[in-house]
């Protein structure tokens, strides 16, 4: 396959920026991938990975002449970093993300992309709870969404490639609105982590049951709950200050719903809690069926790990 893109620069090379160039490495869909990181340690790691052409400490030489630039940083840090390295833009280059927000970035990114540079947001649904440059692999996005998010107006042949871009990384592609993005994975992402951090957080702060305890008798459920919980601070922290407006909207439905199910348990009303987790029995099966995710025991999950 000939590369979509001649050079692609990487900004953060942490588990979705290393990913992604081991899944252009595969595919050949670069001819040359640059990495961009703040810390002599990460760029040390990225270099040991070996899965760059070339590593920068500094941001200009790692996005000239680049064709692609996509921002992998947390979320918070998009702003800043657009303002720096607007000045050493290439005229038709096209600048992305894998944001897990879409709101905040085009709010953050989009007054800096110089006249000439297209500004696509996009979003890969995919990740662990592993960070890093050695945590990446290249099947991570295989048969997973990516959504694009272009501001109204955008060239309609930009947009194209960076969907070639993404299939060529193994993603499905969809194309939304900002905010509806926004509150799609509110519910879907961002409300069902804030859940996970807080159960771990409730069953630590137990006074009557000892943490020894917790960890012991762990059983599925919880032990699901941890994973999810163990994914990194500063990027959660981001998401939920970037995305508050659809977040709240969700956990306000979420909690009249906890409420009425703490109502039936009271009531004792079987009926409502069964009729409950029927519904919520074919959600999972639906989930099987379009592909996105395993019933092999424990979810797959160890496959995963063995292709990190
Ligand atoms: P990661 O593995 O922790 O890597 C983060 C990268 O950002 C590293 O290169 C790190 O470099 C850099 N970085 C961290 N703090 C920074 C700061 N204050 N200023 C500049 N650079 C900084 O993170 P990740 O999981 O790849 O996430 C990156 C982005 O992908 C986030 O925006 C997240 O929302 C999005 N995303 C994540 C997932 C997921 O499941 N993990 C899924 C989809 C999208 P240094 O070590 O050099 O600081």
């Amino acid at each position: 396959m000939t590369a979509i893109f001649e050079k692609v620069a990487l900004i953060g090379v942490g588990l979705i920026g290393s990913s992604m160039a081991h899944a252009m490495r595969r595919s050949n869909a670069a001819s040359h991938i640059a990495g961009y990181s703040r810390r002599p340690e990460t760029l040390e790691k990225a270099r040991a990975a070996g899965f760059a052409d070339s590593l920068h400490e500094t941001l200009g030489p790692c996005v000239c002449d680049a064709d692609l630039i996509v921002l992998a940083t947390p979320v918070g840090t998009f702003g800043a970093i657009a303002r720096e390295m607007a000045g050493d833009l290439k005229p038709g280059a096209i600048v992305s993300d894998v944001g897990s927000v879409k709101t905040a970035v085009v709010r953050d990114v989009g007054p800096h992309i110089p006249e000439g540079v297209h500004f696509i947001p996009a979003h890969p649904i995919a990740g662990t709870e592993h960070s890093g440059p050695e945590s990446g692999f290249a099947e991570l996005f295989d048969g997973r969404w990516c959504i694009l998010t272009p501001p109204p107006g955008t060239d309609h042949k930009a947009v194209e490639k960076l969907e070639a871009f993404w299939r060529a990384l193994g993603s499905q592609v969809d194309v939304m609105d900002a905010r509806h993005h926004d509150l799609v994975l509110a519910i879907t992402s961002h409300v069902p982590h804030l859940i996970a951090y807080n159960i771990v957080g409730t069953a630590d702060d137990l006074e009557t049951v000892t943490e020894s305890e917790v960890i012991k008798y762990s059983a599925g459920g919880f032990r699901d709950f941890t994973r999810i919980a163990a994914s990194d601070p500063t990027m959660w922290r981001d998401v939920f200050l970037n995305n508050r407006e659809a977040v709240l909207e969700v956990l306000g439905r979420f909690s009249e719903d906890l409420s009425a199910l703490q109502r039936a348990i009271r009531w004792g009303d079987g009926d409502a809690l069964f009729n409950l987790f029927t519904r919520t029995r074919a959600i999972r099966r639906s989930i099987l069926d379009a592909g996105q995710d395993s019933a092999e025991p424990n979810f797959g999950r160890n496959r995963a790990k063995k292709n990190q």
